[in-house]
Parts: structure tokens; C-alpha cells; sequence
């Protein structure tokens, strides 16, 4: 009788009422407390000048930048993934003719529309890219699928088209990323064989000036609710590339990196430094390996190391606990941010306060 008793007894105390209730309180504190999310996003950098922007242009930039944060930010707040709240600005970018990816992307040396893409998620170092793909109308959302429905990490060509169609993604005829000013940006230059990176001027005798850069690569990185970080990056490439060239932000490491043990980054930039540099993955290195703040990594890889090289460009870099970092070696880089219980905050030029 005796062990049934005490048996019983243990079962009345584990079911009382206070000790329930103890219990649900204390699993509520866990799951009440959440991260706050953070996101930043780039549209490209490159020789963006106040002088050589209309007001009307500046306008137009800001008031997109700000809307792709709000979007992205609401996503994160009503509970959706880091990955989420990057592939819809980065979506929203690729949409939008005013930025060098998707709709408005730049001409290859033959006059095509390539297009490279990659998301990365830091909590398992999941990530999926396309590259030189041509008639997908948001590479980014491919990469996702890459990623999540594939057993790869990098797809190219009409092979990646072919999977992104099977995957139901939108698919549209060619003419679609046709845009008369990037037309006209490729006849500019296509007498030289030189690359043009998308805003920029000749800072270092190997770009041509271009004075009437509109586009630039898109990315973003998050940290959702979950205390969880994404990264991606969106990119017609360079203006005049080769056929077949495939730039950064693809590349996982070099363009796009996320890991919630070191931070996620998104690139834009030469990318032919960049890859050769590992420029995501250095920055990442040097915060999990060397125990840099996002800051100091970032800084010590674009304005030291890239800057010395020749490589022009910048980053956006955050990590698990909400510390960022946006530094660039060009004249200018378009950039924005958003944190809880703020509005959006864009950037444009060097001059302006960054973070
Ligand atoms: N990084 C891109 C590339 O090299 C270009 C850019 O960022 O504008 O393809």
C-alpha cells in the first residue's frame, strides 16, 4: 500500500493548481522574451555624388529605401523569419527599375540582362544562390528555393530556370529587364572592355566615369524575433560584363555570408575583389575567430584591406544581438536601416552619420 500512496501523493502535488501555474509562467517568460529585430538593407554603392543627383532622383531613392525597410520591418515584427523579411525587400528591390537587380538590371557586353542572387540563414549556415540567369523575375526568391527545396547551394543558367519553374516561380519573357537608361549606360561604354561598376566613376583607372548611374545591386540582412540572422544579395552584376561572368553576390563568403555565431553580411562592390578576397566570410572570421565587433571587422576588410587592393565597395553587417555596421570605400553607398519603435533611416552620401 505504502508506494501506491506515496505514488498518489506525488501525482496530486504535480498536478496542483500552483505548481501549474508556476510552471505556465515561467514557460511564458521564455517565450515573451524575444529579440528585437533589426534590418538593413543597401541598394548598391558606387560614385553617387549630391552634385550629380537631381533632387527629384534623391527623392525617389529615399522614399524607396524607406518604404522596402517599413515593409521588411513590419514582416519581422508580426513574427515572420529573418529569411522572410530579406527576401521580400530584396523582392520589392528587384521589382523596382531603380536599383541594379531584377526589373532595371545592367547589360553584359552582348547586351543581355544576367542576373546572380543568394540568400544565407545564421541559425543552421542553410544557403542557396542562381547565377547568370536570365528570365527569372525574382532571382532572389530562386535562391530561396535553391536553399529550401533542392539538395544544392548553387544553380546556374537555364538549369536554375528550368528548377525555378518547376518550383512555380515567375518566369517572364526576356524583354521584361529591359530599361532604356541602362541601354544607353551600355552604349556609353561598350567601346572599352572594361566593366563598370554600377555607380561608379574612374577612381581607379579601371572604370570608366558615369556620371548618370541610377542602379545599384541590392541586399539586406535581418535579425528576427528569434534571435536569428539572414543575409541576401540581388544583382544584375556590372554594366559591359563579359558573357558568363558570374560576380559576388552569389558567391557564399564572398557577397553573402550569414552565421548567428559571427554576424550576416551582404556585399556590393567590384565583385571581382570581393571574391577573391572572401570579403563576407573575412568579416565574419575575424568577429567569431578574433573576437572583433561587426565595426571593427568590417572596417579592417573594406577600408583596409579592399581599400589597399583596389577594390571598391561596401557592406552591410549585423549580428545576433543587434549590432551593425554599414561602411563602404566609394563615394556614397545607398543604405538604410530600421530599428523597434523607429522610423526608417536612409542614407545616401559619405557625409551622412552611419552607425
Ligand atoms: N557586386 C556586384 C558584382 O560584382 C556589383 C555591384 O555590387 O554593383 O556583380
Amino acid at each position: 500500500m505504502k508506494p501506491i500512496l506515496i505514488t498518489l501523493t506525488y501525482i496530486v502535488i504535480a498536478l496542483s493548481p500552483t505548481r501549474f501555474f508556476s510552471q505556465t509562467q515561467a514557460m511564458k517568460k521564455n517565450t515573451v522574451k524575444e529579440t528585437s529585430p533589426v534590418l538593413l538593407i543597401h541598394g548598391g554603392a558606387g560614385t553617387i555624388l549630391k552634385k550629380n543627383m537631381s533632387p527629384e532622383k534623391e527623392k525617389a531613392y529615399r522614399a524607396a529605401l524607406s518604404e522596402v525597410l517599413q515593409k521588411g520591418y513590419d514582416t519581422l515584427e508580426k513574427g515572420g523569419t529573418a529569411l522572410d523579411a530579406v527576401e521580400i525587400v530584396i523582392r520589392m528591390m528587384e521589382d523596382s527599375p531603380l536599383f541594379n537587380a531584377g526589373k532595371g538590371s545592367v547589360f553584359t557586353s552582348d547586351g543581355k540582362n544576367e542576373m546572380d542572387a543568394a540568400v544565407m540563414n545564421g541559425a543552421d549556415l542553410k544557403a542557396g544562390s542562381v547565377a547568370g540567369v536570365h528570365t527569372i523575375k525574382n532571382p532572389i526568391s530562386a535562391a530561396r528555393a535553391v536553399m529550401e527545396k533542392s539538395q544544392h547551394v548553387m544553380m546556374i543558367g537555364s538549369g536554375a530556370e528550368k528548377f525555378a519553374q518547376q518550383q512555380k516561380l515567375e518566369i517572364v519573357d526576356t524583354a521584361y529587364f529591359f530599361d532604356q537608361n541602362r541601354w544607353d549606360q551600355l552604349q556609353k561604354i561598350k567601346k572599352s572592355e572594361k566593366q563598370q561598376l554600377d555607380h561608379s566613376g574612374d577612381t581607379t583607372g579601371m572604370l570608366l566615369p558615369h556620371k548618370d548611374s541610377k542602379f545599384g545591386t541590392v541586399g539586406a540582412v535581418a535579425l528576427d524575433k528569434y534571435g536569428n540572422l539572414a543575409a541576401g544579395t540581388s544583382t544584375g552584376g556590372m554594366t559591359n560584363k563579359k558573357y558568363g561572368r558570374v560576380g559576388d553576390a552569389p558567391i557564399i563568403g564572398a557577397g553573402t555570408y550569414a552565421n548567428n555565431n559571427s554576424c550576416a553580411v551582404s556585399a556590393t562592390g567590384h565583385g571581382e575583389y570581393f571574391i577573391r578576397y572572401t570579403v563576407a566570410h573575412d568579416i565574419a572570421a575575424l568577429v567569431e575567430y578574433k573576437g572583433l565587433n561587426v565595426k571593427q571587422a568590417a572596417e579592417e576588410v573594406v577600408m583596409k584591406k579592399l581599400l589597399k587592393a583596389g577594390g571598391e565597395g561596401g557592406v552591410i553587417v549585423l549580428d545576433a544581438k543587434g549590432n551593425f555596421a554599414m561602411p563602404f570605400n566609394t563615394e556614397g553607398m545607398y543604405r538604410g536601416y530600421m530599428l523597434r519603435g523607429k522610423t526608417p533611416q536612409v542614407m545616401i552620401y559619405k557625409d551622412e552619420v552611419k552607425p
